[in-house]
């Protein structure tokens, strides 16, 4: 994103050539430090960091970055998927200063939804790894009520039965004489109708409840390299070199983490021949 420190002509970045020699053609994490080495200025992630990082020294919107960049240190992973969990880790542990989507560990909200009743639950209050019922992860409250609204708009659902607006009792709401709510208020729909509309809607985002009785471990190979990643109720514990280093992980104080929930959701459970060993 340039702004007015940014200068729009490109430079190459010299005084980092000597970095780049020394980074590897593989999958890993990659990290940018400026003068004070304890403190990132940005981490990345790739499947090859040598040409990723290359990518970032042609990028014209980030010369700011590259400027205040002294030194590119990197660890190297087995494969992607490894490369993507550190990286989510070492985001929240070291808050670089650059990276835009500071993905820092936060309460999450989400929708519940039976068929009777819809609410709001925040995931510092119930565990979501076990939770049924469950549609979207949103970061705030506002977002969860924004999807609410559109599904409602769309389904002809009662804004008084989800509790997006008051309803007085015994009265048909407002939209309902607009012609935008199928009449859950005043009898002309069940409640089981109204939810299971909702429910339909929403089913693209239900949230899936840990399917292990307990801790995982990732199998990942390249060549003669593997690597196992440990993983408890969609939370990361860390990866090691062999099976018996994984019955070894512990499970930290587990909370529901929307970033390995969508690394393990998009990258192993949607792929075959991945093999995971439940390790309790
Ligand atoms: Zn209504």
């Amino acid at each position: 994103m340039p702004n007015e420190n940014t200068p729009l002509l490109y430079q190459y970045p010299e005084h980092l050539r000597h970095t780049l020699e020394t980074l590897p053609a593989r999958s890993g994490v990659y990290i940018f430090y400026g003068q004070d080495q304890t403190f990132p200025l940005y981490i990345g992630k790739s499947v090859n960091i040598r040409s990723r990082v290359l990518a970032h020294f042609r990028a014209v919107d980030e010369a700011k970055l590259l400027r205040m960049t002294c030194n590119i240190e990197y660890v190297e992973t087995v494969g992607e998927i490894g490369a993507l969990l550190l990286e989510s880790k070492m985001i929240k542990d070291r808050r670089p200063l650059f990276n835009k989507r500071l993905r820092v560990t936060r309460k999450l909200c989400s929708l519940r939804v039976d068929d009777q009743t819809t609410g709001i639950v925040f995931s510092n209050e119930l565990d979501f790894s076990t939770s049924e019922d469950l549609f979207g992860l949103f970061k705030t409250k506002f977002a969860a009520i924004e999807k609410l609204r559109d599904i409602a708009d769309e389904q002809k659902l009662c804004y008084g039965a989800l509790g997006l607006e008051k309803l007085s009792a015994k009265r048909a709401c407002f939209r309902f004489s607009l012609g935008r709510c199928a009449g859950l208020c005043c009898g002309k729909e069940t409640r089981v109708e109204h939810q299971t509309r909702l429910k339909m809607a929403l089913e693209a985002m239900k949230v899936r409840s840990w399917p292990y009785p307990g801790r995982i471990a990732i199998e990942e190979k390249s060549g003669q390299q593997t690597e196992y990643h440990v993983l408890n109720n969609w939370f990361y514990l860390g990866t090691v070199s062999t099976l018996e280093a994984a019955k070894g992980v512990q499970t930290a104080t587990p909370h529901f983490d929307r970033d390995s929930y969508k690394i393990l959701c998009q990258h192993v459970f949607r792929h075959q021949g991945l093999n995971i060993t439940l390790l309790d």
